[in-house]
Formats: structure tokens, sequence, C-alpha cells
């Protein structure tokens, strides 16, 4: 069995070297234009050649989204844009648009067909895989024998979601967002318009708003919940699928490093033995550490039944990310973290490491870059040296 690719989400730079150092095998991104995340980061040309650098230096792979549904006069931008990637040397394209596929044809570029495509059934996934694409990412809204099924009858690759955020229509197929606010999911601004909560209005009494209230819990009656296929890891790694895929570009550095080492250490651990493998405590607490809604299995399973939540639509609340360790001096047992979040002298934190345990410690002291002597770090990105209780390594996130 081949042991699949482990594919994560890389919103900017920084999170681009947090998922590979943390266990990514290979990162997707969008550049500013032509990805369905308008909003966020996203990369500049200049970036994107550092971000391939970075990535083949460590013999992984790296994946450009350009994924919307194009008008004609996004053509020309397009058709240069696609050549960059491909004098870049990115790995390949995520597309969805057949006449973005066209272009790409034109260059040496592999083509994956985005989840966007909205791919069901065997026919569609060899269609696409005559057209030329090497990867067919499948509709999240498949099951288990669904999939098995396309990977029989197609020579293409197969790519599947098994963690993240999930659209109540087929993946950002979706007019509500454009309807309710201008800004169109696909072409990637879309503004979640299904998570909000919505009323009933009688038309003549404007400011009376009544609950739509299936029952007591609340009346958010399009939020899905977050899909998460830890629990039946073993069953997506013997569909055959080549690539497993974690949603969230617009997430967190510690969201993407988190949710990274866990499937990084489940993929592993069932490789190392099949037929002992279990799913561990570690990997469901780490889970639960990051922003995320109630999990579910999707459709994966089969019933897709469960994959709503009605009663609020706020992510829970994640361990607060507060820095990270850019050095560590064994001698004096001292790290230097870059600052992200608000800490001080006696607060209580962990250090959640790429390759080692994770330890908690409280804070004894603190030294800015002058080495004087400091009780709090208030300035964002400032440079703070801690004394820590065990060697810390480069890279490790500082949370509460
Ligand atoms: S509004 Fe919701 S369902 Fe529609 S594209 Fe956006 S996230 Fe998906």
């Amino acid at each position: 069995m081949i042991k699949p690719e482990l594919l994560a989400p890389a919103g900017n730079f920084e999170k681009l070297q947090a998922a590979l150092i943390y266990g990514a095998d290979a990162v997707y991104f969008g550049g500013k234009n032509f990805s369905l995340r308008a909003f966020g980061d996203n990369f500049t040309r200049e970036e994107i050649l550092k971000a391939v650098e970075f990535t083949h230096a460590r013999g992984k792979k790296i994946y450009a989204a350009v994924n919307i549904f194009a008008h004609n006069a996004d053509l020309n931008a397009l058709a240069d844009y696609l050549s960059f990637l491909a004098g870049a040397g990115v790995d390949a394209v995520l597309i969805s648009d057949l006449g973005v596929l066209s272009l790409a044809r034109e260059t040496n570029l592999k083509i994956h067909v985005s989840t966007q495509a909205n791919v069901t059934n065997s026919a569609a996934a060899k269609f696409f895989h005559e057209l030329g694409a090497s990867r067919i990412v499948l509709a999240r809204e498949l099951t288990r024998e669904e999939i098995l099924a396309i990977k029989n009858s197609c020579a293409a690759e197969l790519e599947i979601f098994v963690h993240g955020a999930m659209c109540i229509s087929y993946s950002g197929r979706c007019w509500l967002s454009k309807f309710l606010t201008g800004r169109d999911a696909n072409s990637g601004a879309c503004t979640h318009s299904c998570r909000w909560k919505y009323n009933l209005v009688e038309e003549t009494r404007p400011n009376e708003f009544f609950p739509v209230g299936e029952d007591e819990r609340g009346s958010y009656v399009m939020n899905s919940k977050d899909l998460c296929l830890l629990p039946h890891l073993d069953k997506v790694i013997q569909s055959g699928v080549a690539s497993l895929k974690i949603e969230g570009r617009m997430k967190s550095v510690n969201y993407v490093a988190g949710v990274v080492k866990v499937y990084r250490a489940a993929i592993d651990s069932y490789f190392d033995n099949p037929n002992d493998f279990k799913i561990r405590d570690e990997w469901r607490a780490e889970l639960d550490k990051v922003a995320h809604r109630p999990y579910t299995t999707g459709f994966f399973l089969g019933d897709g039944r469960s994959t709503e939540i009605y009663s609020t639509s706020k992510p829970s609340r994640a361990s607060e990310f507060l820095g990270i360790v850019r050095a560590f001096d064994a001698a004096t047992m001292t790290a230097t973290i870059e600052q992200r979040g608000k800490f001080e002298v006696g607060q209580r934190v962990e250090f959640f490491q790429p390759h080692g345990k994770t330890f908690s410690q409280t804070i004894t002291s603190m030294r800015d870059e002058n080495d004087l002597e400091i009780f709090s770090a208030p300035h964002a990105q400032q440079l703070v040296k801690i004394s820590v209780d065990e060697p810390a390594e480069i890279w490790s996130l500082m949370r509460s």
C-alpha cells in the first residue's frame, strides 16, 4: 500500500514553514489573485519563488490554487500567471474551471482538479484525467464506498479532505454570500454567510425578529461542523487515495502546526504497524486544542446527516498562541521567543514542538534583546529570552 501524502494549507510564508516543519509532505497556497481565498494573506510572486525554494530544499511539494471560476476579463492575466507558476517550478496547479485548465495545458504544469469542480463520480474523474489532470481532489460529499469505486475505475491520483471546515453547499458552489453581500464565493471572496444567525421578519414590522426556532438550541440553520476523519484514518488510508488534505488557508500557525503534527504521527503510526493501529488520546487532545467547531465524519461513513451545528457558529476557544522559539542556548537553557501574544512572568505556558513531546512550565524570568530584565512582553514580534525547564526545539510554539 502506498503511503499517502499529507497535504497542508499555507495561508502565508510562515504557515508554509510551520506546515513543512511539523511534518506535511506538501503544501498548497494561493497567489494574490485567482485562488478561492481572496481575503487570506496570499503570496506575491516574490514570495512564491521563496516558498518554492524553501519547500523543494526539504524535498517536499508545493501546489498553487488557481481555482476561481474565471470570467473573460481574467484570461490574459491568468495565462501570464500560469506561465509564471510554471517558470517558478511549482509542482502542480489546482484548477476548477475548464477554461483555466485549457490555459494550464499550454504550460508544462501538472494539473490537479480542485474540489471546487465537484467530482462526485468515476465518469467525471476519468474525463478530467483524459483532459490532462494527473490528480482529482474529490468532492467532500462522497462516502468511502464511492471513493473506492472511483479509485478502482480511474487511473488519476485521488485526493480527499480529511480535516477542516466544510460548506453547507457543494464546497463553495454557492451563491449565498454573493446574494447577501456582493462578495462571490466562486471568486474567493466568501463571507461565510451560512454561519450567520438568521431570523424571520414579517414585512410590515421590519425591526421585529422572530427566531427560526427548530428547537430551543438556536437557529444557525446552515452552519456546518468541521470535518475530522482521524478516528477512521485506517479506512481512509486503505481506500488508496494518494493525498490527504487539511483545509484551512485562513487558519492560524498554531492550527496548522497542531493538525499537521497529529496527522503526521497518525499516518506514520499506521504504516509502522497497520495491524495494531489505534487512535491515541494525545492526538485527540491536540485536535481539541485548536479552534474548531464540533467535529463530524461528514459523508465518509455514509450518513452525512450529523454535519450541522445549530446552537452557535463560533468555533471553540483554542489554546492561545504566544510565540515561536527562534533560538535555544543549551548551556544556559535559554529560549529566544519571537512574541505573538501577551505573556508575563509567573504565567503557565506549554511548548508544542515539531518533533519532541510537549512540555509545560511557569515563566520564571524574562529578558529583552538587550538582556534587560522585563516582566511582560506586550509588543508584537518582540524577541524575548526566557529560561526553559527542558530543551526547546527551534520552531516550537509557546502557547497558554
Ligand atoms: S456561504 Fe457558506 S456554504 Fe456558501 S460558499 Fe461560503 S462557506 Fe460555503
